[in-house]
């Protein structure tokens, strides 16, 4: 099958690239070898930064600067007044909060992020302040970043572009044949239950296989080193628990970054993920340690808060990213080019339309022979989107009063 691009991966990435390069009239499939979205995309909060963490840290230059514009282009998606149409995207907040933590490097970080962003946070009178953040003493801010629910967001794109989508077996149905290191000629599939073979010849390959692109690349003849993952232990609570979305700051840190998840598979409940420095250092801990240090942490920014009832978990998760000198996260968008390959990271989901621009700029036109036909693909097996990470099986729940009765436990992870 001739092709103008064959796209790795369906996280947020890779599906607003099909989305792009289908609109512009390429012949283009993308190839998912687990779930959509598994990995980065479906663990994420969904937050459409406009760049306060940057700004927090006195890191607001020019190519950090493009994030600023992020909440404007998203919310045009959202409208369905701009491609892609993410009318079907559900939008968990209009807005988050930003509330800090009293001292002087707090008040510092605030002015200095409030002088840097473009959508300005506001602050909010008394009477507008929600009930969960009255009990502090400092002022609370609302800013412009919408929350969005990545699973919706991710089935929205899927649903669009099904036709275009393939499920593959990337450990035992897939094979490159290359000319040169990323001068790909042909991509061999065989379908993950064995009983078809296809070839695809395309012209670009774009990877946009977040932690999978190192192995892509080694296929690929390309060096597996230009990647880095940092990690995170998210911590997940679900119970009664009031709707929020929004960052403690602390000086030029989020201590905490809680968004709100209340959809049916939470069964009336809402389900608070919670970021930010916590998961930073979380990795260093074991669960029952990392949950007993969220409690403590949740009721000294939220205090007042009752967490009767709560349950809690933590997943770790891997951050994917173009690797930087110092380990630490890139600015912007990154890419890699070689032969025919594009290699693609977002580092942030509020980044895939600025990583879309430059992938698409990159490929061009397409070619005008080559025009879409998706009937010799009309029966290959399709993948499922990614559940989110506590409604797996294995996520494991504790009670606010088993870890409360936890002995203080200080416990390095193994
Ligand atoms: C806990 C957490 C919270 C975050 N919160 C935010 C946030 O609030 N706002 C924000 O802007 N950013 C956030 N980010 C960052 C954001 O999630 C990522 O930058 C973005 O989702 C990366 O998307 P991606 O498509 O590059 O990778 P991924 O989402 O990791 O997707 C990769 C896809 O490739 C597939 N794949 C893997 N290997 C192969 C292969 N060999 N062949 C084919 N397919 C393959 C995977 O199954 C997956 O579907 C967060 C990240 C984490 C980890």
């Amino acid at each position: 099958m001739q092709l103008d691009v064959v796209i790795f991966g369906g996280g947020a990435a890779g599906l607003w690239i099909l989305d792009r390069l289908a609109r512009q009239g390429h012949s283009v499939v993308l190839l998912e070898a687990g779930e959509l979205g598994a990995g980065q995309t479906i663990a994420s909060q969904g937050i459409i930064h406009g760049g306060l963490k940057y700004a927090l840290q006195g890191l607001m230059n020019r190519s950090a600067a493009s994030i600023s514009e992020m909440p404007l282009v998203w919310r045009a998606s959202l409208l369905g007044q701009r491609s892609p149409c993410l009318t079907n995207t559900r939008l968990r907040s209009g807005a988050c909060y930003l509330w800090r933590t009293e001292n002087w490097s707090s008040r510092l970080g605030m002015l200095g992020a409030r002088l840097a962003l473009q959508v300005q946070p506001e602050a909010l009178s008394a009477d507008e302040t929600p009930d969960v953040l009255r009990h502090g003493t400092s002022t609370v801010f609302r800013l412009g970043e919408q929350v969005i629910c990545p699973k919706s967001f991710v089935n929205d794109l899927y649903e669009q572009h099904s036709e275009r989508i393939l499920k593959i077996d990337a450990a035992h149905g897939l094979a490159f044949e290359i000319d040169s290191p990323g001068e790909t000629r042909a991509i061999r599939l065989q379908s993950p239950d064995g009983s078809r073979e296809l070839v695809l010849k395309p012209r670009h390959v774009v990877l946009a296989a977040g932690r999978g692109n190192r192995e892509l690349r080694g296929m690929l003849g390309l060096s597996r080193e230009t990647m880095q993952t940092r990690p995170l232990k998210m911590v997940v609570a679900r119970g009664s628990l009031p709707e929020l979305h929004g960052h403690c700051i602390d000086g030029a840190k989020t201590r905490v970054t809680i968004t709100s998840d209340c959809s049916e598979s939470a069964d009336g409940r809402t389900v608070w993920q919670i970021g930010g420095q916590l998961a930073e250092d979380g990795v260093a801990y074991d669960d029952e340690t990392q949950l007993t240090r969220a409690i403590a942490e949740i009721r000294d920014v939220l205090p007042g808060l009752d967490l009767t009832g709560v349950e809690w978990s933590c997943y770790r998760v891997d951050r994917a990213e173009k690797a930087t000198t110092d380990g630490q996260r890139p600015e912007g968008i990154q890419t890699l080019c070689a032969g025919n390959v594009t290699t693609a990271w977002p580092t942030k989901l509020a980044l895939a339309p600025v990583l879309a621009d430059e992938v698409a700029s990159r490929i061009g036109d397409p070619r005008e022979t080559a025009s879409w036909n998706g009937t010799e693909i009309a029966d290959w097996p399709r993948p499922e989107v990614s559940r989110f990470p506590w409604e797996l099986p294995e996520a494991r729940w504790f009670g606010t009063d088993e870890l409360d009765s936890t002995p203080s436990v200080t416990r390095r992870a193994a």
